[in-house]
């Protein structure tokens, strides 16, 4: 899954991007409403954080452009903790769920699962195929039961894959959601990863739709 982040205070925007980076996200930050806007129109996410008050253009009004374009990825606000009408009118304006400052950055990644779990339209909290079973929250894959070790890249894959099952994933999607700016893939990462991810889960799981992209079937 791909976040973005947008936050002009050096020292939380490094603390959020390291953060949801280790917890397993692509995350891409920008420090002004106007950055934000342009990456919300050029890129696709699958969650905002946004902080109120950037430089250039504030918090609500990138988030009125980006519900007035119709985009409905999950917004997430950050605000100061006297600021209470500032909450009321994010929420008021399409945002889905608020954090006050200081954040805490579990609490963060608790409510990025919460809000990407539902915008997917899935109430509950774990991921399951068969005997496929996935844990976003702890970062766990069983398989018949028996616990599967992932790299950070090959969970988010799955994790995708399944969310899609039956629908064919484009290799351009997947690049989307796994990568932000900063790490572009190798040309064959994605290869690597389905390789290794079919030898840790079974190769039947994962089909290759040569010259589109993977699905695994429902
Ligand atoms: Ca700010």
């Amino acid at each position: 899954m791909r976040l973005l982040i947008a936050e002009d205070d050096p020292q939380l925007g490094d603390g959020l991007t390291v953060g949801l980076r280790q917890a397993g996200y692509a995350v891409d930050w920008v420090k002004d409403g106007v950055a934000a806007d342009l990456a919300l129109l050029n890129e696709s996410y699958d969650l905002l954080v946004l902080d109120l008050g950037l430089p250039r253009l504030d918090g609500l009004a990138v988030l009125s452009r980006l519900r007035g374009r119709g985009q409905t990825l999950p917004v997430l606000i950050l605000t100061a903790r006297d600021a209470t009408g500032d909450k009321i009118a994010g929420l008021d304006s399409g945002a889905d769920d608020y954090l006050i400052k200081p954040i805490d950055i579990d609490e963060l990644a608790a409510r990025v699962r919460a809000l990407t779990r539902r915008s997917v339209g899935r109430a509950q909290p774990l991921l399951s195929l068969g005997d496929l079973v996935i844990d976003p929250a702890a970062h766990q894959v069983t398989l018949a039961g028996m616990p599967v070790e992932l790299s950070v890249r090959e969970f988010s894959l799955l994790q995708l894959l399944v969310e899609n099952a039956g629908r064919v994933m484009t290799r351009a999607q997947i690049e989307d959601s796994l990568y932000g700016w900063r790490d572009e893939p190798d040309s064959n990462a994605l290869e690597v990863h389905i390789h290794h991810l079919r030898k840790k889960i079974g190769t039947e799981r994962i089909k290759t739709l040569r010259g589109i992209g993977y699905m695994v079937p429902k």
